[in-house]
């Protein structure tokens, strides 16, 4: 299966009267992986759960990501899940939510201000699923590709109302029992850590050659904040494949395991309003859940969910002369475009139709059946 790195050519680029972008880029791809719904496991519990955030994934970030890798047939790894919803998104108090109060409708099933972390309107504690499931057993692990510290991974260990304080957040990571946590924001960490019950690893190439599970906690920095390619960090996919690895290996005799990876870059890529940048994301955020999805075929009993927090760049696809798309960015700001959400692997069907954000929570914990969860405790 042939995939297309460099899926767009730019041919112009012009500045709309409010400095947004206009990109004419041409269709180079060819279909190169056809539509094969997966088959899916009705009515079985799930053990564990893979949730895949493609920050600022918007339906048109989807639609141009599929045409420009493969054209009109190709089909993106999550668009062979056999379930799709549609997620409305508005936080407490705004329409526009960010990433930190989607974020914890995900992680915690409230809904809360923009710029708040797993605390309500009211700055009140919210219990977040890792706690909730480590009460169980469970191991949890996240992968960004911005810093560990930014606000998506940040509201599934953190309780604070501003998500600008990382210092802070990181102490709370320490802090946390997150069993591994890979991405940037080396900057915000006291390091070395006092803490020697966590394995700091700040090369690629460690994610690689050490023994990850041999350590009961593992934190891996690869950047003083965000990953920075031109850097050549470790991708979302070597991340994602690693945490799994760890995970997998460390909960054969504990209940199961959470995990949450994020294409963080895909919004940043929004707000610049630049198409290549969105589509290299794509690529990596696209093969990472290919990925966690063979690990689903094998392992039959966990859940994948594939979803965004919001749209960001208001991106619409025109039709110029010829056969190249317009790929026209309305605003720099996050947009109201609905979100998508889709579904593989037993629990899946718990997410067909319209639901509110905070539904998602509620229904991962229906999928493991929650309140019938053993508290077995690791003994690994
Ligand atoms: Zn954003």
């Amino acid at each position: 299966m042939k995939k297309y790195l460099l899926l767009l050519g730019v041919l112009s680029l012009s500045s709309c009267q409010d400095g947004t972008l206009v990109e004419e880029a041409v269709l180079i791809g060819t279909d190169t992986n056809e539509a094969a719904t997966l088959d899916n496991s009705i009515n079985k519990k799930a053990k564990n759960i893979i949730l895949f955030i493609g920050d600022g994934m918007g339906p048109s970030q989807v639609e141009l990501a599929r045409l420009s890798m493969g054209g009109a047939n190709h089909r993106l790894s999550f668009e062979n899940f056999p379930v799709t919803g549609i997620v409305l998104n508005s936080s407490a108090q705004n329409l526009y939510t960010d990433s930190a109060a989607a974020a914890t409708t995900w992680a915690a099933g409230v809904k809360t201000k923009n710029g708040y972390l797993s605390v309500d309107a009211d700055n009140k504690f919210l219990p977040t699923i890792p706690e909730l499931l480590s009460i169980k057993g469970y191991l949890t692990g996240l992968v960004a590709t911005s810093s560990i510290t930014h606000a998506t991974p940040a509201a599934f260990y953190a309780h604070i109302n501003s998500r600008s304080k990382h210092k802070k957040i990181a102490e709370m990571l320490v802090e946390s029992d997150i069993a591994i946590a890979l991405g940037g924001g080396s900057e915000f960490f006291k390091l070395p850590l006092s803490d020697q019950a966590i394995h700091i690893i700040d090369n690629g190439n460690s994610l690689d050659q050490d023994d990850l599970a041999q350590h009961a906690r593992v934190l891996g920095l690869f950047g003083e904040d965000g990953l920075d390619r031109r850097l050549s960090p470790p991708t979302q996919l070597k991340m994602t494949e690693r945490a799994l690895d760890f995970l997998d290996s460390k909960t054969s005799n504990c209940p199961g395991f959470f995990l949450m990876s994020e294409g963080s870059q895909i919004d940043w890529a929004g707000h610049d309003n630049n198409v290549k940048y969105m589509l290299a994301e794509f690529v990596d955020f696209d093969d990472s859940v290919a990925a966690a999805t063979e690990f689903a075929k094998q392992d039959k009993e966990t859940l994948i969910l594939v979803t965004a927090d919001h749209a960001t760049g208001g991106l619409v696809l025109q039709k110029p002369k010829g056969s190249s798309i317009r790929a026209q960015w309305t605003t720099t700001s996050h947009d109201l475009s609905s979100i998508n959400i889709y579904a593989y692997g037993p629990g899946a069907e718990k997410f067909s139709g319209v639901m509110d954000n905070t539904e998602i929570f509620d229904r991962m914990l229906q999928a493991l059946d929650y309140e019938n969860l053993d508290s077995n405790n690791c003994v690994n």
